[in-house]
C-alpha cells in the first residue's frame, strides 16, 4: 500500500513523503563510500533500507521500522530522510572501521 510518493533529491538529500510501498527503490547517492570512495547506493525493499556500496560490498541494512520510528515527524506525517541517511551513514562508517 502507498501512496504519494514524493522523492526529491538535491545532492543527498532526500524527503520522501510517508507511504513506503512495495516497490524497491534504489537511489545512486552522492555519498562517498567511508571504505573505497565509490558512490553509494539506498535501496529499499520490503520492510528493510539498505545503504551499500556495489564495488566493496560494504552495506548496512536496518529495518524500516526503525526509520519509521526515528525519523518521521508524524504531525506533518513527513519522513525526514536527511536525517535517516544520515543515520545510516554513521552505521556504515562504523562498520567500515570496525572490521579489517
Ligand atoms: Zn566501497
Amino acid at each position: 500500500m502507498y501512496f504519494n510518493i514524493m522523492v526529491k533529491i538535491t545532492n543527498s538529500l532526500i524527503s520522501f513523503k510517508q507511504g513506503l510501498g512495495i516497490m524497491t527503490l534504489e537511489l545512486k547517492l552522492t555519498l562517498d563510500c567511508p571504505r573505497c570512495g565509490n558512490k553509494l547506493t539506498l535501496r529499499e525493499y520490503n520492510k528493510y533500507v539498505q545503504l551499500y556500496c556495489d564495488k566493496c560490498n560494504l552495506s548496512v541494512t536496518i529495518r524500516k521500522r526503525i526509520i519509521l520510528m526515528r525519523h518521521v515527524d508524524y504531525d506533518d506525517d513527513v519522513l525526514d530522510w536527511s536525517s535517516a541517511l544520515d543515520f545510516l551513514y554513521s552505521l556504515l562508517k562504523g562498520k567500515a572501521t570496525a572490521s579489517y
